[in-house]
């Protein structure tokens, strides 16, 4: 059995881990208690210089691996059938994605917030590559901003209104035009400059009256804003439509079927506006046309006489949907008010032109579930699934040391892989049945399980893999390389 276990995992010394205290310093060693350290691939820790012997105490804690019973985990009792009304808001309740702290606002939870990171991410990258800043805005935005614009007595009861000692009124941002055009104008004069794209991934606020489904509509949410000032109509169309490209690339790397629909203006104001939604019969709350002739969408504004603005044909499907994104090329409309000026290579003043384009990246996230799932299981977009891999060992009992070390070993080597690590999620919860494990993995949307059974320890090639995204279908028999071969091969990242 010895032989066996030693040939899955590469050759390492067992060091006791009484063996590493005499050299540990004392704040350190009671940390090292709390860790189960077994095996390091070094060859000895006593004969090291100090500084060897500080990175490899380092590299310890660092690697040690991410075990699930270590992990918060709050499960929120369910209200009653009735008052949750959406498949993907149940399933966020009842594991731990997030917490309801009031009326529509919400507590993201640690593998929440994993996926909104990695979202962000590829958010991040889509936006670097259209050449696009990123800054950061501040939720208190100034009254006096919004009267400039009018938009202070348009919002009506839309925004939260505060004050603050001296009476000095404000609103908790809901987008930030404003912020962003004032402070432009205060720092742009020549041509030259342009064209400036500016962005943020920031909390945003709308005092939603009734606020249902969690992210699908709620009062606290994460959103991506991108605006973008020019010296001509014709360079903010450029930029329109390589920001369209982006929001296409967002959505199709997440693998989501959406719609790009022609929009009306509404509160933003502008001259042109597309919106991305993606198709959802149950919950989505926008309506959207598409014309079965030439394939043109619009939403419900735009298409109000029933007929395709492009080919005139009245052939036209209609279905519900959820708004992820929207774009907007605003022409003057707040760069006039605020005084947003440059000066042209000829000396004269222009105002600037503006597009603004927002991306709902809260309700990115849980939208994605709710068009995924088959109503029992969370699917994320495989490429922002908190974790790509659980590794499910067998079950307390006989030979745990050697379980415990296979699965040790496959964990570190999968962590080695640059593109998984940080992937890679041991549920040690060796008390559960490896079957009742598989049931919550499935539940969880983990694209990937390892299963460690009895097999494992039997023979070399006695591993199974579980592709939970592909009806789990159980890919069994492989050795320690050929799992992490498939892994490697099928597993995504946002890593670049
Ligand atoms: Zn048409």
């Amino acid at each position: 059995m010895t032989k066996l276990s030693s040939s899955l995992k590469p050759p390492v010394e067992k060091i006791r881990v009484e063996d590493i205290y005499y050299c540990t310093p004392p704040p350190l060693l009671a940390k090292m208690k709390q860790l189960v350290v077994r095996t390091v691939s070094w060859r000895t820790i006593n004969g090291l210089l100090p500084s060897l012997r500080k990175s490899l105490l380092r590299r310890m804690l660092h690697d040690k691996p991410k075990c699930l019973s270590e992990m918060f985990q709050k499960m929120t009792d369910i209200p009653k059938q009735g008052e949750i009304t959406s498949v993907s808001h149940r399933l966020f309740m009842a594991n731990g994605i997030y917490y309801p702290s009031s009326l529509g606002v919400f507590t993201l939870l640690p593998k929440g917030l994993r996926v909104l990171q990695k979202l962000i991410k590829l958010i991040d990258q889509e936006m670097e590559a259209i050449g696009a800043e990123k800054i950061q805005m501040p939720s208190l935005v100034p009254r006096r901003l919004w009267e400039k614009t009018g938009r202070w007595e348009a919002a009506g009861s839309e925004i939260f209104r505060l004050e603050d000692r001296h009476k000095r009124g404000y609103c908790l941002g809901p987008t930030h035009e404003e912020i962003v055009t004032e402070m432009v104008a205060s720092q742009l004069n020549f041509h030259h400059q342009l064209p400036i794209k500016l962005y943020q991934i920031t909390k945003k606020f709308r005092d939603e009256p009734l606020p249902h489904h969690g992210f699908l509509r709620s009062r606290e949410f994460e959103m991506k804003d991108l605006y973008t000032f020019h010296a001509t109509e014709q360079d903010a169309r450029e930029t329109y439509q390589q920001v369209l490209q982006a929001y296409e690339n967002i959505l199709n790397r997440l693998q989501l079927h959406f719609v790009k629909a022609e929009a009306d203006t509404g509160m933003i104001g502008g001259s042109q506006s597309h919106e991305f939604h993606l198709k959802c019969p149950g919950v989505g709350e926008d309506v959207v046309y598409t014309c079965n002739s030439c394939g043109y969408s619009g939403n419900k504004e735009v298409l109000e006489k029933e007929e395709c603005p492009s080919c005139k044909s009245q052939d036209l499907d209609s279905y519900n949907a959820i708004e992820v994104g929207h774009a907007f090329l605003l022409g003057q409309r707040y760069s006039k008010p605020l005084g947003a000026m440059f000066r042209t290579q000829e000396q004269k003043s222009r105002v600037l032109e503006m597009g603004c384009y927002g991306l709902g990246v809260s309700r990115i996230l849980q939208a994605s579930v709710e068009v995924l799932t088959d109503g029992k299981h969370i699917r994320w977009p495989k490429l922002i699934a908190p974790y790509q891999i659980i590794i499910i060992p067998q079950k307390k009992g006989v030979s745990e040391d050697i379980f415990q070390e296979i699965t040790e070993n496959l964990y570190q080597r999968l962590q080695s892989v640059p593109s998984l690590k940080g992937e890679v999620l041991i549920d040690n919860r060796l008390s559960i049945t490896i079957g009742r494990r598989v049931v919550e993995a499935k539940l969880q949307g983990y694209p990937y399980a390892v299963v460690i059974g009895n097999k494992a320890i039997e023979r070399e090639d006695g591993l199974e893999v579980i592709d939970i995204y592909s009806d789990s279908k159980s890919i069994t028999n492989l050795t320690l390389s050929q799992v992490i071969d498939f892994l490697c091969k099928n597993a995504i990242s946002t890593a670049e």
